[in-house]
Order: structure tokens, then C-alpha cells, then sequence
């Protein structure tokens, strides 16, 4: 049997909490987080009884530290460009006992992911679920938008993440635009809401449908050269799994 090492940890009251509970995170380390008037004589056999999930959490840490990237072999973002939507964004990560992960604004720019954070997978689904959140709200607007400008109209709007489409719209006028558009450079998100936009007239890639989107976007010949490439300006992270 190994010797049973010390568990470090500090002890903070909050006027907040309602119980005890145990955080983690790689800079701070093991945080007790009691309410007030808590009885601290209970915090150690607490911390003893959950040995197993913090040496679980502890080392995630260190294995990150040591290789700089996450179990998946594709580091999960401390920062999200999301240049599609002129938005930029700092994820901090916190460790908390709590079933699966949840990602929280928490100011104008910086995002907390906070739970199962060693879970690689949960990390993603939950980032990817706020990015969807996000594009719905800033995405869609923009296309309705570019479409009342321009006078066309359409049915709905989705958005998926898609592996091998950027845009695609229905005979029904229903447009799907990609998820990942929220990473490309503005121009090019334009250049892909005209482009489906335009099939609600020409459902079709005829020339009278290119001189249509030509209309609205004189460089759209450079921007669809520009999409063949694109894919690159998607993270490894994101771009990993559909
Ligand atoms: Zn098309």
C-alpha cells in the first residue's frame, strides 16, 4: 500500500454558498467553498471522502501542463476568435462537483466553463453548445438583415455544425448556414448568406444565378476560391469532430 499524502487545500466562506463543496482549478488548487457559521472541523474527512475525484482532477492538470494539450491531442481553447461575428472571448476552466459541464458568461468577454472540466468530451459539447447559442444570436440577425436590405426572403434559418457544407438552402427557402462560419473572416460570412440567399431565386449554380450574387458581392469569384480553403480558419478543437 502507498502512503496516503496530505491533500492540500485552502478553506473559503462564501455568503453565498448554501453547502460545502470542493473546486479545483490548476492555479488555485483545492478550494473548501463552506457557507457561513459552517462547521470547519467537518472539511477534512470531507476532502478525505473525495480523494479519488481530486487526485482524478489533479491529474488531468498536471498531464496538461506537461504536454500543453488535452486527452484528445487538441488543446481546448483559452480563447475563442470568433472573428464571423467580430466577437473575442477568454474561457477560464474551473473544476466543480457537479454532473457534467456548464459554460456561463460571466463578463462582456470571458467565459467560464465550470464542472467536469477534466472530461475532455463534455468540455467541447458544452462550448460547441454555447457557440450555437451565440451564432443563433448574432448569425441569424445578420442574415435577415442582409436579406431585407436586399429584398429577398426566406423561411427560416438554422444553424448546424456541418462537416463538408458551408450554407445550403431548401426549395422550401429554408436556409442552414454552418456553424463553423462563426470562425471565418466577416467577407467571407457575408459572401456565403448572399450566395444562399440567391438560391432563393435560382435554385441552381447557373450564370444567371452568379451574376445575381456577383450583384451584391463583386468579389464573390475571390470569396468562393477563398471558402475552398477556409476550413483552416476553424480550430483543431472544434474542427476535430462533427
Ligand atoms: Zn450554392
Amino acid at each position: 500500500m502507498r502512503p496516503v499524502s496530505e491533500i492540500p487545500y485552502q478553506v473559503r466562506v462564501s455568503r453565498r454558498a448554501k453547502y460545502a463543496r470542493l473546486r479545483m482549478s490548476p492555479h488555485d488548487g483545492l478550494i473548501v467553498v463552506v457557507p457561513k457559521g459552517f462547521d470547519v472541523r467537518k472539511v477534512p474527512g470531507m476532502v478525505e471522502s473525495r480523494r479519488e475525484w481530486i487526485e482524478k482532477v489533479q491529474n488531468s492538470f498536471e498531464r496538461k501542463r506537461v504536454s500543453g494539450v488535452s486527452d484528445t491531442g487538441q488543446a481546448l481553447p483559452s480563447k475563442l476568435e470568433l472573428s464571423g461575428i467580430g466577437e473575442s472571448w477568454c474561457v477560464t476552466y474551473r473544476s466543480q462537483e457537479s454532473k457534467g459541464v456548464s459554460v456561463r458568461e460571466i463578463s462582456a468577454d470571458v467565459l467560464a466553463v465550470t464542472g467536469q472540466i477534466h472530461d475532455d468530451e463534455l468540455c467541447r459539447k458544452a462550448l460547441e453548445m454555447w457557440l450555437k447559442r451565440r451564432a443563433a444570436f448574432k448569425l441569424s440577425p445578420q442574415l435577415e438583415r442582409l436579406a431585407a436590405i436586399h429584398g429577398f426572403s426566406f423561411s427560416s434559418v438554422s444553424i448546424r455544425k456541418q462537416r463538408s457544407r458551408w450554407g445550403s438552402c431548401s426549395s422550401r427557402g429554408t436556409i442552414s448556414l454552418n456553424l463553423k462560419l462563426i470562425f471565418l473572416p466577416p467577407l467571407l460570412v457575408r459572401y456565403i448568406m448572399l450566395h444562399e440567399l440567391c438560391h432563393t431565386r435560382h435554385m441552381n449554380h447557373s450564370a444567371r444565378f452568379w451574376s445575381e450574387v456577383g450583384r451584391f458581392d463583386p468579389d464573390y469569384a475571390a470569396h468562393d476560391r477563398e471558402m475552398r480553403h477556409a476550413w483552416r480558419f476553424v480550430p483543431g478543437w472544434f474542427a476535430s469532430k462533427s
